[in-house]
Formats: structure tokens, sequence, C-alpha cells
């Protein structure tokens, strides 16, 4: 295989055959199709959108669903497709991650009959593309504070509010955005082109720049009364696409880790210093190696569990919580660690590293951020939450 796996303790006897399959297809398709293009992709702040058809042919959208004519993946090959997407790079796995978690999953599990079917199989086919309207400019981390409003007129919802760094937003045919009606959080499906409704940009980031991100604005715009999600109300409707979300993070995260330690690996090996001898013969540079390998091996144990609990149906969002926040901070380290493996080349785009390194900022702030995850944790062992705490 061309790309090799990263594989300490015999991870891929864990695995069924239909699982190394989905893995290799997707790593097999990376290697071709992403990697060549991707440096220079991210070099121009541009979103390799020719990608899309290829990975809708591949059936990469909806993988977990059984209905349309949907693979029914279970998800552990989910996991090992992000894992494999996120190799590549983090908004490749972002854009599959929106597409599949944040915008079919909400319409396939709380939406008419109606909606699903004149969206899942447009969004599997990639004949549309979806975002995921929840952050707002003055809410991030509390989201149930948001000011985006929708009101009943008629036969119609009538939004008014903004969205704030949402993935795919401007590219986007269909947006599921989250506003307070009445005071209670519900879903609404907001088509392209409908007016009132605009997206701009995000320009200038650092970070995931081969991934569109876009502020969203509604100014009394008005939609049909059936574009409203009627299966959910309140926070859970989006914190239950976040889990979803989350597990495919948790995954693609050690995608990611895996580059720059493979990258990291073979520098070691070939790069001499001091007596023409590689640098991977000094302790300092092996420890480093070390860590990284038994920390991608840890989350891979991880996230393998936590895979069997998700299609057992035991796996809570605390669970995620604890992998998401694991995984990506494993992904962050490496990075840093492959980077000063690297010396000068370390900082230069003729490698992935500092691609990978930039990517995880944005990894590990978006879908809750590092803090955030810390702090369900911290609810789930003690029974006290303490996001918030009082002020004096
Ligand atoms: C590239 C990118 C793509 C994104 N895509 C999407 C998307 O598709 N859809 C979407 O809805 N959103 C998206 N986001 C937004 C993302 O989810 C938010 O940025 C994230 O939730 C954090 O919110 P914030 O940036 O407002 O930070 P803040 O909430 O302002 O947090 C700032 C800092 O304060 C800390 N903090 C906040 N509250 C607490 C607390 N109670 N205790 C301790 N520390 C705390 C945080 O951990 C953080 O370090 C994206 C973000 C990025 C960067």
């Amino acid at each position: 295989m061309a790309t090799p796996g990263v594989d300490y303790l015999d991870f891929d006897s864990l695995l069924s055959e239909e699982q190394r399959l989905v893995r290799d297809t997707v790593r097999g398709w990376v290697e071709e199709r992403v990697l060549p293009v991707i440096e220079e992709a991210a070099w121009e702040g541009r979103f390799p959108r020719e990608l899309v058809p290829e990975m809708a042919e591949m059936q990469l959208f909806g993988a977990t669903i059984s209905e349309y004519g949907l693979p029914g993946l279970d998800n552990a090959a989910y996991g090992l497709m992000m894992q494999e997407l996120e190799r590549g790079d983090s908004g490749l796995r972002s854009f599959v991650s929106v597409q599949s978690a944040l915008v079919m999953y909400p319409i396939f599990t709380f939406g008419s009959k109606e909606q699903k079917d004149r969206w899942i199989p447009a969004l599997a086919k990639a004949q549309a593309i979806g975002c995921f309207g929840l952050t707002e400019p003055d809410f991030g981390s509390n989201p149930g504070g948001m000011r985006t409003v929708a009101r009943k007129n008629g036969d119609s919802y009538v939004l008014n509010g903004a969205k704030a760094w949402i993935t795919n937003g401007s590219i986007a045919d269909v947006a599921v955005v989250w506003a307070k009606l009445e005071g209670t959080i519900r879903g609404f499906l907001v088509e392209k082109g409908t007016r009132g409704y605009s997206t701009f940009e995000h320009k200038g980031k650092m970070s995931l720049r081969a991934s569109v991100t876009s502020q969203l604005a509604f100014e009394d715009c008005r939609i049909p009364a059936e574009n409203i999600l009627s299966g959910v109300q309140g926070l859970k409707g989006p914190l239950s696409c976040l889990t979803q979300a989350r597990y495919g993070i948790a995954w693609g995260a050690l995608g990611s880790a895996m580059a720059t330690y493979q990258a990291a690996l073979d520098y070691a090996k070939s790069r001499k210093q001091w007596r023409d001898r590689p640098i991977a013969s000094h302790q300092l540079v092996q420890e480093r190696l070390a860590w990284m390998i038994t920390e991608i091996t840890k989350g891979q144990l991880l996230a393998w569990r936590l895979a069997k609990m998700k299609d057992e149906g035991t796996m809570r969002p605390h669970h995620v919580s604890m992998a998401k926040r694991n995984n990506v901070w494993v992904a962050r380290e490496c990075a840093k660690l492959a980077r000063e493996t690297l010396g000068a080349n370390g900082v230069v785009n003729e490698y992935p590293v500092f691609r990978h390194l930039a990517n995880i900022e944005s990894v590990y702030t978006y879908e809750g951020t590092h803090d955030i995850h810390t702090l369900v944790i911290g609810e789930a062992v003690t029974g006290v939450p303490a996001y918030n705490p009082p002020m004096e």
C-alpha cells in the first residue's frame, strides 16, 4: 500500500474485512487524489471542490445511513473513513463531517418525509452541499445564548440574526440554522438564494485554509413553514448533531497525528547530522517518536471502544468528549513534535507538517473547545456542572 499504516499493536487484527476495505479505499484515494493537490490548495486558500463528486461517487456522504441506497456502514468503518480523510487534510474531513453529521443527520433524524426525500439523496450525491449554523459572533462555547430568532408569520417563518464561523457557508445550497422560536431553539432549513439570506467568507484564516468558512446573515428572511425540523426542540437538537460530528473528529484527529508522526519518522531516518548519522539515532529524537506512537495507539483504542459503544447504543456525549478532547490534543502535540523534528524543513510546505499543525488549531477549538470537553468530563465524574460559575 502506498501510504503506510501506523499500527503498533496490530490494531488491524481488530478490524473486519469490510472495515479494512473502507479504510484502504479512502486511503488510496487520498494518496492519489488529495495529497498531490492539497498543499497548493491550502497555500492558495482554496477548497478543492473538484474532489467533491469523487467523494460522492465513493459514497462518503451519509455513509452510516442505510436508507436511500446509502451504505449503512458501522461506526468503526465510518471512523476509519474520517481518519483517512484527515490524514490528507482536516479541511477535507471537515467538509465530510458537516455534510454527513451536521446536515444529513439532523434532516434524516428530525426532518419530515418530504425534507428527507428532497435532501438526503441530493446531499449524498453532492448535488447539494450543506452547512450547519449554530455559532454566532457573540456565542460560541455557550450556544444556548444565541440571538438569532424565528417568528411565525402566516405560513412562513421569518428569521433575523447572524451566524459566524460556518464551514461550507458560502458554498452551501442548504443551511441547517438554529434559531429561537418563542424562546425555544429550533432547527430550520434555509435555501441558498432565499431573500434576506446572505453569506460572507471569513478571510485571513491561517488554519483550515483548504476549507470554506463563512458568516451567515438573516434579515427578515422568510422561509416556508414546512422548512422547520419538526422532530426536535431545544439545545439537544444541535448538541445531538455535534455528538455525531465529534465522534468522527475523534477518529479524524488520529489521521492528522498519523500523518505528522509518519513525516517525522521518515525524516528522522533520512536526515543526517553529526558524523553522517541519521537524527533518528539520537535519544531525544527517539523520545519524541516514542511519545507520538504511544499516544496514537492509545487514541486508536479509545476510538475503537467508542465505535463499539456507538454500535451498541451505549455511547453518551461525555464519552465522545473524552475521545475528541484526547485525540485532538494528541494530534496537536504530534504536529508540534514533528515540526521540531523536521528542523527548518518543519516550517515549509514541502512537507505536510505545518499545514496539519495549523489545521489542528481549528479542530482543537471547534465542536466544543478542549476546555469545554474538560468541563463535560468533569461534570460526568462529579455530577457538578462547572461551565458557568456564578459571579461574586
Ligand atoms: C475553522 C472553523 C470552522 C467552524 N465551523 C463551524 C460550523 O460549521 N458551524 C458552527 O456552528 N460553528 C463552527 N465553528 C465555530 C466553533 O464551534 C467555535 O469557534 C467554538 O465553539 C468556540 O467558540 P468561540 O470561538 O466563540 O470561543 P469562545 O466560546 O469565546 O471561547 C474562547 C476561549 O474561552 C474558553 N471558554 C469559554 N467558556 C469557558 C468556560 N465555561 N470555562 C472555561 N473556558 C471557557 C474557550 O475554551 C476558549 O479557549 C467553526 C470554527 C472554526 C475556527
